[in-house]
């Protein structure tokens, strides 16, 4: 009897774990729906909540799905880089209670010890520099890098040289929105690190945004 009442639970404890998440899940798809504007080149817009104003209850519910898919992964460090992956990567690392490192854009004068790597720009269509201090990416280290969108897969190639560089381990990637009509998901996949998207852009053509369900 005992034993049927704790399935019981379990189950009623599962089926509303589930449902909550794709509540968080809807919540982003419709707000990508909603706000999201697409840009000629396949960009989509989201400053609306994500890259200019910012939406911190949609953004922690993100982080909170992050956190419950690299449950079952070991890490000690939050990695993203500037400036919109600080956002969602400080809401990961303040629930995991872990630092947060963002690689900065330029290499600042002030700073020795850097792991430097060069990183094409989807938005800008330029080369820029990244660069992390020694002392924030360490041998040993386990990195979850997370950022705002997945496109080309070039500023998470870019992380994975830098963690390389640091002969840290990169144990995972969590990208917000992955537009999967670009090649840089199955570059990243084909490296064998996991990557988990929140929500996946099947297309942008004629400026209708098609989410995968
Ligand atoms: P990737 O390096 O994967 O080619 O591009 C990812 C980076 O470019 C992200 O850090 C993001 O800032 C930017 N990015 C790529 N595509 C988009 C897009 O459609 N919209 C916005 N807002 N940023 C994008």
């Amino acid at each position: 009897m005992l034993l049927f009442v704790v399935l019981y639970i379990l189950t009623k404890k599962c089926n509303f774990a589930i449902s909550n998440i794709d509540l968080l899940m809807k919540a982003l798809k419709d707000r990508i729906k909603k706000d999201g504007r697409c840009f000629p080149g396949g960009i989509l817009k989201v400053d609306n909540f994500i890259n200019h104003q910012m939406d911190p209850i949609l953004m922690k519910s993100m982080a909170v799905e992050f956190v419950r898919r690299f449950a079952n992964t070991q890490i000690n460090k939050v990695l993203t880089v500037e400036a919109s992956g600080i956002a969602p990567a400080i809401m990961v690392g303040y629930l995991l209670e872990l630092p947060v490192v963002f690689a900065k854009k330029r290499k600042p004068s002030t700073m020795e010890n850097m792991l430097v790597t060069e990183v094409f720009s989807f938005t800008k269509n330029q080369f820029y520099t990244v660069c992390v201090s020694k002392d924030y990416l360490q041998p040993g280290d386990k990195v979850l890098f997370i950022d705002d969108f997945l496109a080309n897969g070039n500023a998470g190639k870019g992380m994975i040289d830098l963690v390389q560089q640091a002969g840290a381990e990169l144990v995972g990637m969590g990208f917000l929105i992955e537009k999967a009509f670009q090649q840089g998901g199955d570059i990243l996949r084909q490296t064998g690190i996991r990557v988990e998207s929140l929500a996946i852009i099947e297309s942008l053509d004629d400026c209708q945004i098609k989410i995968r369900e």
